[in-house]
């Protein structure tokens, strides 16, 4: 099949979370298997230092073209390189994508997003048509390429370059929609505004929803996991747009991420001092003292404050990576700072977000010196290392549309302690020490005290060491690499040709 994956981000050539973890890897399985796959996204500033960093890849420079956008012409221009076999295009408009972030900073959204990220879409049509290269299925991904299947089915209806493009939407995280002031419906060039801005259609609550533009004109919708497919559909996860899911809920699937495995693999992975895998675990406990060791997390000052001392290899590294948002469950986690760490642990902390959560966290950090170590920005190569020396994983999320932290804990060894939501509930079973079932410690109930004793079962059974070693074991057998989910996209790709193929008689 041709296909084609349009993105906002993609490792390695820009990410803000696991959204840039898919399409860099999908891309690269559906290869392997056979398929014509092309990836496109916009060259920010953040792909240049990339590119810069990794002469290799040479960029070429196909042409400029003219994108129609609020009923003027903005030009850019499509350049082009290979990356591990596969053709990848990126979309240049200094004016748009050369910024410091992808979507905004710390304080705020930035202001047109709307226009940047309508016009990155129509910038992939009209390259498609520049490069004659008509796909069998675009494969959106989030709000900001959801206008490109509202384009092929509103302006581009009758051109039969493109009337035969299926499109396939995948939602990774319902909280971001991309809503927007009715003003901006002007940016849509060509499209009869009165045509699209109704409730069945790109409306919301007085606004434009661009997620609703794909979720209404894409030819499937898929989500990144069974249960979080599900959840989107009741007013509690919905976010206003669980009708409408609802009413396409005979086309909305959902499929487990992939992490990429070679990127994520213990034995080769080059941020991580020591190498391991399951015949030689006693590596990781190599890694979990060199990280204790370069954030002085030591044990007299660790055991000033524990009533049990207890030697290094015997106290619980915990770790936690992500975005410091609500959604991640840091709320629940700030209510039990304090009884958490005048327990026997170490923890180790690495994010960036909400201002809020900062400071909170250097708060924390300066109180429990020595027991906890609190890393801001994005760091890849730190993120490595915790997940490769940490015990336990803490993702105590809200909601959790997959998750790949809790997938990248379990390849490396080191067991997950979450929240059974989304993509966690379907990763992620209670570790049973008597049948020896389970990969992780669950609770159900959002609150800090659910969270610390699911913790603290967690700390009990890493002090039977047999048993945390089955669970260690179990979590490592299991594979979530990409191979799977990719077959399963393969099947929804052709579902959507079928259907627009079916339509065209
Ligand atoms: P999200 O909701 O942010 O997409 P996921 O669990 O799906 O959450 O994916 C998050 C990805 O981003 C993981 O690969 C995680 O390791 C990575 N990540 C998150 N925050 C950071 C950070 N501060 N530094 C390095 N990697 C990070």
């Amino acid at each position: 099949m041709k296909i084609l994956v349009a993105t906002s981000e993609a490792v390695p050539f820009a990410k803000t979370g696991g959204l840039a973890d898919v399409t860099g890897a999908l891309p690269l399985v559906l290869k392997e298997k056979g398929h014509d796959v092309r990836l496109v996204l916009p060259e920010y500033t953040m792909t240049k230092k990339w590119l810069a960093n990794n002469p290799q890849f040479a960029v070429k420079r196909i042409d400029g073209i003219d994108v129609p956008i609020k009923g003027i012409s903005i030009k850019c221009i499509v350049q082009e390189l290979k990356y591990k076999n596969i053709t990848v295009y990126l979309i240049k408009n200094d004016d748009y994508f050369l910024r410091d972030e992808l979507y905004g900073t710390r304080s705020g959204d930035y202001e047109d997003n709307a226009e940047r990220f309508i016009f990155f879409s129509r910038a992939v049509l009209k390259m498609l048509r520049l490069k004659d290269w008509s796909p069998d299925v675009i494969h959106l991904n989030d709000w900001q390429t959801s206008t490109i299947p509202l384009f092929l089915k509103t302006v581009y209806k009758d051109d039969p370059f493109y009337s035969s493009i299926a499109t396939i939407l995948t939602i990774h995280n319902l909280g971001y929609q991309g809503v927007f002031n009715p003003s901006e419906l002007e940016l849509f060039s060509g499209v009869d505004p009165q045509e699209i801005f109704t409730m069945d259609r790109i409306e919301f609550y007085g606004k434009i929803n661009l997620l609703k533009a794909g979720i209404i004109y894409a030819d499937i919708v898929n989500t990144v996991s069974p249960t979080y497919a599900q959840e989107i559909q009741t007013s509690e996860c919905g976010y206003g747009l669980d009708g409408v899911l609802k009413q396409r809920s005979h086309e909305l699937y959902g499929i487990i991420n992939g992490i990429d495995y070679d990127v994520w693999n213990p034995e080769t992975d080059k941020e991580i001092p020591y190498h391991y895998n399951l015949d030689c675990l006693e590596n990781k406990e190599l890694n979990k003292l060199n990280l204790i060791n370069y954030f002085h997390l030591e044990t007299k000052k660790a055991a000033a404050m524990s009533l049990q001392p207890l030697p290094d290899e015997q106290i619980p590294l915990i770790g936690l990576v992500g975005r410091l948002a609500a959604q991640k469950g840091l709320d629940i986690l700030a209510e039990i700072f304090e009884s958490l760490l005048s327990m026997d642990i170490r923890l180790i902390l690495l994010g960036s977000g909400e201002e809020k959560y900062h400071s909170l966290l250097q708060k924390i950090a300066r109180k429990y010196r020595g027991k906890i170590s609190v890393n801001f920005g994005y760091n890849e190569e730190l993120a490595h290392r915790i997940y490769a020396s940490a015990d336990m994983f803490l993702m105590p999320s809200h909601y959790e549309p997959c998750g790949l932290g809790q997938l990248i804990s379990l390849r490396y060894g080191t067991v997950p302690i979450i929240r059974k939501t989304g993509g966690l509930s379907d990763t992620i079973e209670e570790f049973d020490p008597l049948s020896g079932d389970g990969n992780g410690f669950t609770f159900t109930e959002y609150s800090g005290k659910s969270l610390l004793q699911a913790i603290k079962r967690a700390c009990y059974i890493y002090q039977h060491k047999p048993d945390w070693q089955r669970c260690v074991v179990s979590g490592m057998k299991q594979d979530y690499s990409w191979s799977n989910s990719a077959i399963e996209y393969v099947k929804l790709y052709r579902k959507a040709v079928d259907k627009v193929r079916k339509f065209k008689g």
